[in-house]
């Protein structure tokens, strides 16, 4: 099988799996602690999770903590419930292609503007939005169509607003420096070759939230509950990994691009070209039956847009947004590779999808 589903999800790291091994503590180990427990087991959990801490940390602009969460969407989730000007009523702005974790939270909770973006698929920062604002949410790279979204000049609208900044770091993290002008970012450890089930929220030195999962009062009294030191650990290596691989993993993530790009010659791009995280190739041509490519083309792991939405049978609002009709959306497919994609297995998928493709006529 050969796997371009890097959005939905990465393999997990060898060194980050080697570091979960160390912690996943049999009857015969020291090391299954409670790291909320005082003794001496329990402080060496709690020391593994506090390393852990400081590596993924280092994904982060210097000035704020890391709190652990279950996944992405339960530090989005915290950073929007736990908001205090949106608990007491102000209205929350985000942009039409945020993760359903963002606009599923704003929308249970009340007051909401939703900002378009571009036919490239970029928030457009002067949009009108109302002028009471409490927070803003915009995410650094798009999941669908890869587009990474000018953070700086959303800061300085938040800034006009006086609303705070909640930047989904998710499909950024590790890929390139998050921005220093956020006042909250959430990621989440599978989407940069660590493990399911953990996710973080950074949230900037002095800034006050209130827990939305009440109990033991473990990180920071924000988020009760015992945590995982293996996934924590496996978090921590893959973290460290990313940061210490950022330079050599962009550079063969750009080579993959130029192969795949020049392999699919005649295809359109769904949204910049630029703009763009380039591990991330959503492409669409006229009258695919994308259904019927996917059975065709078993050995090959991709999505038909965003792995989110497809299989809800709705059309990717993401697409809708940047002004596709529902045949263009319908006819889009999402490349998604990355740092152990190998040049050989992305030429055998692209001639697989593509002779598939051309057998539809
Ligand atoms: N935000 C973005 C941009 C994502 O791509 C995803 C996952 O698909 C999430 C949030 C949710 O992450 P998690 O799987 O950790 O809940």
């Amino acid at each position: 099988m050969i796997y371009l589903d890097y959005q939905a999800t990465t393999p997990l790291a060898p060194e980050a799996r080697e570091a979960m091994l160390a912690w996943l503590g049999g009857p015969e180990s020291d090391s299954f602690g409670n790291p909320h427990s005082p003794h001496r087991m329990g402080r060496m959990a709690a020391a593994a999770v506090e390393v852990a801490r400081e590596q993924v940390a280092a994904l982060f602009p210097p000035g704020g903590r890391v709190i652990f969460t279950g996944s992405a969407t339960e530090a989005l989730n915290l950073a929007i419930r736990g908001n205090m000007p949106v608990r007491s009523g102000e209205h929350i702005a985000f942009s039409a292609i945020e993760h359903a974790a963002v606009i599923d939270t704003v929308k249970a909770i009340g007051n909401w503007t939703e900002i378009g973006v571009t036919p490239e698929g970029l928030v457009v920062p002067d949009t009108k939005m109302p002028p009471y604002a409490g927070l803003l949410a915009v995410m650094q790279v798009n999941n669908e169509i890869g587009t990474i979204q000018p953070i700086a000049d959303m800061a300085r609208r938040a800034k006009e607003l006086g609303a705070l900044l909640l930047v989904d770091g998710v499909q950024g993290a590790g890929k390139m420096a998050l921005p220093p002008e956020a006042d909250m970012i959430a990621v989440s450890a599978h989407k940069l070759h660590g493990p399911k089930g953990i996710g973080a929220l950074w949230v900037r030195d002095g800034l006050k939230l209130i827990p939305h999962i009440e109990g033991g009062g473990q990180e920071q009294g924000l988020r009760s509950g015992t945590l995982s030191p293996t996934l924590c650990a496996g978090f921590g290596a893959a973290a460290k990994l990313a940061v210490e691989r950022m330079e050599e993993d962009a550079a063969h993530v750009e080579s993959l691009w130029r192969h795949a790009r020049d392999a699919f010659d005649g295809w359109t791009l769904n949204g910049s070209a630029e703009q763009r995280w380039h591990g991330n190739l959503n492409i669409r041509k006229d009258g695919l039956d994308v259904a019927r490519l996917m059975s065709e083309c078993r050995e090959v792991m991709f999505s038909a847009g965003s792995a989110c939405a497809s299989g809800s049978g709705r059309t990717s609002h993401v697409l809708r947004a940047i002004g596709l009709d529902d045949a263009q959306a319908k006819s889009s497919i999402r490349l998604g590779f990355g740092r152990y994609t190998t040049k050989d297995e992305l030429e055998r998928a692209c001639s697989i999808i593509l002779e598939a493709a051309d057998s539809q006529g």
